[in-house]
């Protein structure tokens, strides 16, 4: 856990954050702020700052896991998927998260 992280304190449970969905290596909340009806976070429980620094291959097929199986579980068949990696590409919040939106 990186104390300065707001989704590392978010999946400490510091805010009482709701989880959409949760697994050993992965959680899944709402966005704060939807751009879509539809607008959810897949992260990995463990501090990764961004795609750039993600090596550990389970994980990376843990967090494609979980975009099926909580779109799945919540009925949703058609989404789009994004991953921002770094400032210059609108990454806001250094802890790897894949956005999920959809109707
Ligand atoms: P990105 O620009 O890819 O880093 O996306 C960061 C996302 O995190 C944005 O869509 C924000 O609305 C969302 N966000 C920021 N703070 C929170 C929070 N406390 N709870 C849920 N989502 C958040």
């Amino acid at each position: 856990m990186d104390n300065e992280c707001i989704f590392c304190k978010i999946i400490n449970g510091d805010f009482g954050t709701e989880f959409v969905y949760e697994t050993e290596t992965t959680v899944v909340f709402n966005d704060i702020n939807p751009k879509a009806p539809i607008h959810m976070l897949v992260c990995p429980k463990k501090h990764i700052p961004s795609l750039n620094e993600l090596e550990d291959k389970n994980l990376m097929a843990d967090l494609l896991q979980t975009v099926k199986d909580v779109t799945q579980k919540i009925g949703l068949k058609s989404y789009k998927t994004e991953i921002n990696t770094g400032k210059e590409a609108g990454q806001e919040v250094f802890h790897l998260h894949i956005h999920i939106l959809g109707k």
